[in-house]
């Protein structure tokens, strides 16, 4: 296993980043291949939060950055200081371009299938340099999983590609890989060298085929019929696909491999995971973290693995990461926690859900994950969580278990955590 050096991997160019307005200024995303940074990149995000925004930096749930609170008249110059940092798009136009996603330890896993940092770099400069896929929505999503230990499995991917073998690809539309029996199986299989071809014979053929209104595969899919696309797919690539991978299973993947120290590739080093509590970082300690590491790495769990740690240095490391307030124990409240913008920075929020959170954090049971939600939409968690409060007054939630009904309603804080601490055989 290897990571590509840095001169193979898709560099910026001088490309338009879009700054979109959000309540608390203006809002600069930055999509990160594979969720890496190096130090010195992450240095130059700190900077540019703190000189030309509120110095507050979102680890988002497609381990992406958020710089938030930029000033207006601050816009040209930060757009600049990221392009020249090789944070920037590729392509002018691509910016919208959701990034492909796949796993923090990908070309990091001696137990994954292939290292698919080389596919996934191809499939990233696929999207971006062709202007027509440019139209795709900045929500339509990608994941491609080289069979790596540690995976965000239950994000639905408007298209998904999962590694079998080194040599060989299955795939999916609307949804994720089956890990369980009565999961929807893959649709077919195609080599590994044939799937840059195939991902531009769907994004084609979805482009053809959606309307204006069906900016998502699940939308497309209403109106057409998967023997349709695969069709027409098939058509464009000019191969016959595999269907038969109904009884393909992927194994699941262990979530705690994002905390502590694990072994990193084959070599001496390590890295080091940790949970920045409620995906939100400030500058001082995105400086501090590019202090502890060469590489970065965010996770869609809107953590962040610090990557070539010498093993003799690791446990002070996570020391040093404790002492920073991020969450090293899959067991600590934060990192059981998650919350959405809220009122700081939506204008859609019921509520402050970050200091709720945090208030909740205070007497979060021993288990249990929550996600506390400014309004309906959830755009913090794009997959289930056991408990969701979602906001309809200032701290004011209701809570909801797997039923599409509320299990309580109109609660405090302190109420949901009373209620979150009772055993179920009180409920
Ligand atoms: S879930 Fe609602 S309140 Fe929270 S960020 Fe999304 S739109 Fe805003």
């Amino acid at each position: 296993m290897h990571l590509l050096p840095q001169a193979s991997r898709p560099s910026a160019c001088p490309g338009l980043m879009r700054i979109v307005p959000a309540r608390d200024g203006g809002l600069c995303r930055i999509r990160l291949a594979w969720g890496e940074l190096s130090a010195a990149q992450a240095r130059v995000v700190a900077h540019a939060s703190r000189t030309f925004g509120s110095g507050f930096i979102d680890v988002t749930n497609r381990a992406n950055l958020q710089i938030r609170g930029v000033r207006e008249d601050s816009q040209e110059v930060l757009v600049s200081r990221l392009v020249d940092a090789g944070l920037g798009p590729l392509t002018p136009g691509s910016d919208d371009l959701r990034n492909v996603m796949s796993s923090p330890l990908t070309g990091l896993d001696p137990h994954a299938l292939l290292d698919a940092v080389p596919l996934v770099s191809t499939l990233i400069g696929q999207m971006q340099r062709d202007a027509r896929l440019h139209e795709l929505s900045p929500k339509f999503a990608l994941m491609v999983d080289g069979g790596e230990r540690l995976a965000m499995l239950d994000h639905p991917h408007d298209v998904w590609l999962s590694a079998i073998s080194a040599e060989r690809f299955v795939f999916g539309l609307a949804g994720g890989p089956p890990q369980f029996e009565n999961d929807t199986p893959a649709l077919a299989a195609v080599k590994t060298g044939h799937v840059p071809a195939l991902v531009d014979a769907l994004l084609h053929t979805f482009l053809d085929l959606a309307q204006p209104w069906q900016t998502r595969m699940r939308d497309l899919l209403t109106t057409c019929s998967i023997e349709d696309i695969l069709g027409r797919v098939q058509e464009k690539l000019g191969l016959p696909l595999d269907r038969d991978v109904e009884h393909w299973r992927r194994p699941t993947s262990d979530a705690r491999l994002r905390f502590g120290v694990h072994r990193q590739g084959t070599g001496d080093s390590v890295y080091v995971g940790a949970q920045v509590p409620l995906g939100r970082l400030d500058a001082a300690t995105l400086f501090a973290l590019a202090d502890l590491a060469p590489q970065l790495r965010m996770t869609p769990w809107q953590s962040v693995m610090l990557l070539d740690v010498p093993s003799a240095e690791a446990q002070a490391v996570v020391e040093q990461l404790a002492a920073l307030g991020l969450a090293t124990n899959p067991d600590e409240p934060f990192a059981r926690l998650i919350a959405c913008t809220g009122s700081q920075g939506c204008a859609k929020s019921f509520a402050d859900t970050k200091a709720d959170a945090h208030l909740l954090a205070r007497s979060m049971p021993p288990a249990g994950n929550v996600h506390l939600s400014g309004c309906a939409r959830s755009c913090a968690a794009a997959h289930r969580v056991e408990t969701t409060l979602i906001a309809v007054a200032p701290g004011r939630y209701d809570l909801y278990g797997e039923a599409p009904e509320p299990l309580a309603r109109h609660l405090t804080i302190e109420q949901a955590a009373r209620w979150l601490a009772r055993s179920p055989s009180d409920a």
